[in-house]
């Protein structure tokens, strides 16, 4: 393979340099066709030289594939993410209820566990392997090459975590039908699913005895899951002064503070999305504050909304309103799981190159030169 390197300087911001290579790569081997890739890098510092004379590209964690290879594979780093919202699982099958599908109640916020296993299984055969939200949030997308990410979100603590007893090697015993035995079950079954999911708790917690509650969340963070904040007494935000969010916020932070020291997520599921708190100057009590002494920050929040989010590279992507989809069943239309995936998988599916130190993207996506727009620190690819 023969590597010619063309090094341009772009000025971005004052104290930023876009370094744009164009590498075009004579693939030799196997297919005669040229093929020309893209890579940008973001260098921080002004005083970097660029060398006149032909440079060596960086070596990479992985070798980059060529732009055909990303054709084919489709990889599209800056496409979109489903993130599902479940809140209750209930132990019935979708013909005990009178709603529509897996729906447990008239709205869908409660799902059947026989809908919410066959979630699991479907979402598997499409390609989607899970991922958790708290390296979403900080751009860290670590799924298998040509598969998509899935992110689970569960809001309340009601009938995900029923703890029915312990074993003698101090492991739990669920109720087979809540959500975390369902998750278990399926993490046996399929280990590439990298079986995974946030819940997001207030006060009560998941409702078994208190004791056993804390218990259970450090065997969740031990075990591969993450416990994020759903404020400590569930009320709307936005008619709350700073002092009264600041309690709403910090309390129930300082309660998982005490049970898994350091080990939650700092990432608030807005409790009935509340986006009406978005425009107040109290919301800043979101992000930072101290409650009795107890100092804490927040570095994203989650709404309830309708469908996926966007790649977190993305220009329209804010990391205080992060978009969900209701896991919830409507016939495949308005915006229920089957609409959300169907339109997922027509073109809008964030694609990974296996690589969470890069971001991989077709270069017409990104024409404007404005879409993307964070990248984290990590290594750009564009490829045409
Ligand atoms: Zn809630």
């Amino acid at each position: 393979m023969e590597l010619r390197v063309l090094i341009e300087m772009n000025f971005r911001k004052l104290t930023t340099y876009m370094l744009l290579a164009s590498i075009t790569a004579l693939v030799m081997s196997g297919c005669s066709k040229e093929v020309e890739v893209t890579e940008t890098s973001e260098l921080t510092s002004e005083t970097t030289t660029v060398a006149t004379t032909e440079p060596t590209p960086e070596p990479t964690s992985k070798p980059l594939r060529t732009a055909e290879e990303y054709r084919t594979a489709g990889i599209n780093e800056l496409n979109s993410i489903p993130i599902l919202m479940y809140h209750r699982i209930y132990g019935m099958k979708n013909s005990e209820t009178e709603y529509t599908g897996g729906n447990v109640d008239k709205d869908g916020y409660n799902r059947t566990s026989e809908a919410f296993e066959n979630d699991l299984r479907s979402f598997y055969e499409q390609g989607y392997r899970m991922m958790r939200l708290n390296d979403f949030v900080d751009g860290y997308i670590d799924v298998e090459y040509g598969y998509s990410p899935l992110i689970l979100t569960f809001d309340d603590g009601i009938r995900d975590v029923v703890i029915e007893g312990w074993n003698d090697d101090g492991t739990p015993k669920f109720d087979p039908t809540c959500a975390i035995a369902i998750l278990e079950k399926i993490k046996a079954e399929y280990p590439d699913y990298n079986v995974t999911a946030t819940f997001f708790l207030n006060k009560q917690l998941f409702r078994n005895k208190e004791e056993d509650d804390r218990k259970v969340i450090k065997w969740l963070v031990d075990n591969g899951y993450d416990i994020g904040n759903h404020t400590y007494d569930h009320v709307q935000l936005g008619g709350l002064s700073p002092a009264e969010l600041e309690k709403q916020v910090g309390q129930m932070y300082k309660i998982l503070d005490e049970i898994i020291p350091g080990r939650y997520v700092n990432i608030i599921a807005l409790p009935f999305g509340s986006p009406e708190a978005a425009d107040k100057p109290q919301y800043e009590k979101i992000f930072a504050g101290t409650y009795e002494g107890f100092s804490y920050t927040t570095k994203a929040t989650l709404l309830c909304a309708w469908t996926r989010s966007y790649s977190p590279f993305v220009r329209d992507y804010n990391k205080t309103q992060i978009r969900r989809i209701r896991a919830y069943d409507n016939g495949g239309v308005y915006w229920d799981i089957e609409d959300n995936f169907k339109q997922l998988n027509n073109g809008k599916r964030y694609i990974s190159d296996g690589d969470p130190d890069t971001i991989v993207f077709p270069a017409a996506d990104n024409a404007s030169g404005t879409w993307l727009k964070e990248t984290y620190g990590r290594k750009v690819v564009e490829y045409t």
